[in-house]
C-alpha cells in the first residue's frame, strides 16, 4: 500500500489528511495518508523514519518549508528559487523535493477565472502584501503569468528586499505607502497571516482601489476574511485561499498515487465544502 503523509509542528489542524484521503476514496487507491508531528529537532531523523517506513512521499508545512532544503537529496530549480519546499517524493531511498505552491495558486486564480468574465487582464499589474515564503512562491507565478510589474507591499523592506531575485519587474514598498499604490492593481494578493482566525485583520482602506481589481487571500481560516468581505461589499471580484490549498496537493497525489485528481468546478466546490465543514 502506498503512504505519504503531511509533516508539520504543529499539524493536527492540516486539512491534507481530508483532502487526499477524498481522492483516494473517490478513485478506489488503496492507499494512505496521515499527518505527523515531527519537532524542528526531529526532522532529520523523522523524515529518516519515514523513508525506512516506506512512505512514498510527503508534505511540508509550517515550520519545516525552508529547513528541510538541507535535508534532501534534491531541491528542483523552482523550489530553490522560492526558498521552500511542500512537496517531497521519496524515491529508492532518495528525497526529492519540489515547490507547488505557485502552481496551486495560479490553478486557483485559473478555476475562479473560468466562472467569470473579466473586464480586464488581472495579471498586469498585482499587488502583493506580505513578503515571506508564500508570497516567493505566488510572485513567481506572477512573474510566469507574464505581469508587467509585480507590487511587494511589505512592513519590512529591508527584509523583502531580496525577492528582487525572483523576476526583475518587482518594486518593493513600505506598508504607509499602500494608498498609493492601490490604485496601480489589477490583482490584490493578501499574503501574511492577518485576517486569520485568532489573529488582527487586514485594517486597510481599500479606497483608490480600481473597481475591476480582484482581490485575493491566501488565509483560508476564515474562508471570506475580513479584507475579502470588503472587498466583496465594495463590489470586487473575489477568490479565496481554500483553492489555493486544494490545487497545491494535486501534484503530489499524482506522482505518489499515480493518478491525477481532476477537478470541475462543481467537484472543487463540494471538495470546498467538504473541508470548511467543522
Ligand atoms: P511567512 O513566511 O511567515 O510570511 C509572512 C509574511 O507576512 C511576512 O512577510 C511577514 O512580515 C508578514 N506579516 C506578518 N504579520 C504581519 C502584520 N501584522 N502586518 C504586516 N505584515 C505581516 O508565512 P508564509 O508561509 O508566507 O504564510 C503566510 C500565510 O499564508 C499564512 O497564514 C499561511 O497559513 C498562509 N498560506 C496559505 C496557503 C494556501 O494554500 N492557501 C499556502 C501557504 C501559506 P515579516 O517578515 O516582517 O514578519
Amino acid at each position: 500500500m502506498k503512504k505519504a503523509c503531511v509533516i508539520g509542528h504543529p499539524v493536527a489542524h492540516s486539512l491534507s489528511p481530508t483532502l487526499h484521503f477524498h481522492w483516494l476514496k473517490q478513485y478506489q487507491i488503496e492507499g494512505q495518508y496521515d499527518a505527523r508531528d515531527i519537532s524542528p529537532e526531529q526532522l532529520k531523523r523523522g523524515i529518516h523514519q519515514l523513508v525506512a517506513e516506506g512512505y512514498c512521499g510527503f508534505n511540508v508545512t509550517i515550520p519545516h518549508k525552508e529547513t528541510i532544503l538541507n535535508l534532501l537529496d534534491k531541491v528542483d530549480d523552482l523550489a530553490r528559487q522560492i526558498g521552500a519546499v511542500n512537496t517531497v517524493v521519496i524515491e529508492d531511498g532518495r528525497l526529492r523535493g519540489t515547490n507547488t505552491d505557485a502552481f496551486g495558486f495560479s490553478e486557483n486564480l485559473r478555476a475562479h477565472f473560468s466562472q467569470a468574465s473579466l473586464a480586464a487582464d488581472p495579471y498586469q499589474t498585482p499587488v502583493v502584501l506580505g513578503a515571506g515564503g508564500a508570497a516567493r512562491a505566488i510572485i513567481k507565478a506572477l512573474s510566469d503569468a507574464k505581469a508587467k510589474v509585480i507590487y511587494v507591499v511589505a512592513r519590512d523592506t529591508a527584509k523583502a528586499a531580496p525577492l528582487k531575485s525572483l523576476a526583475d519587474n518587482i518594486e518593493i514598498h513600505a506598508w504607509e505607502r499602500l494608498s498609493q499604490i492601490l490604485p496601480k492593481a489589477s490583482l490584490l494578493i493578501n499574503t501574511t497571516p492577518l485576517g486569520m482566525e485568532g489573529k488582527e485583520a487586514a485594517s486597510m482602506d481599500l479606497n483608490g482601489l480600481p473597481k475591476e481589481a480582484v482581490v485575493t487571500d491566501i488565509v483560508y481560516t476564515p474562508l471570506l476574511t475580513p479584507l475579502l468581505k470588503e472587498a466583496q461589499r465594495r463590489g470586487h471580484f473575489v477568490v479565496d485561499g481554500l483553492g489555493m490549498l486544494i490545487y497545491q496537493a494535486i501534484p503530489g497525489f499524482k506522482v505518489w498515487f499515480q493518478q491525477e485528481p481532476k477537478l470541475t468546478w462543481q467537484d472543487f466546490q463540494q471538495l470546498k465544502q467538504l473541508l470548511v465543514q467543522p
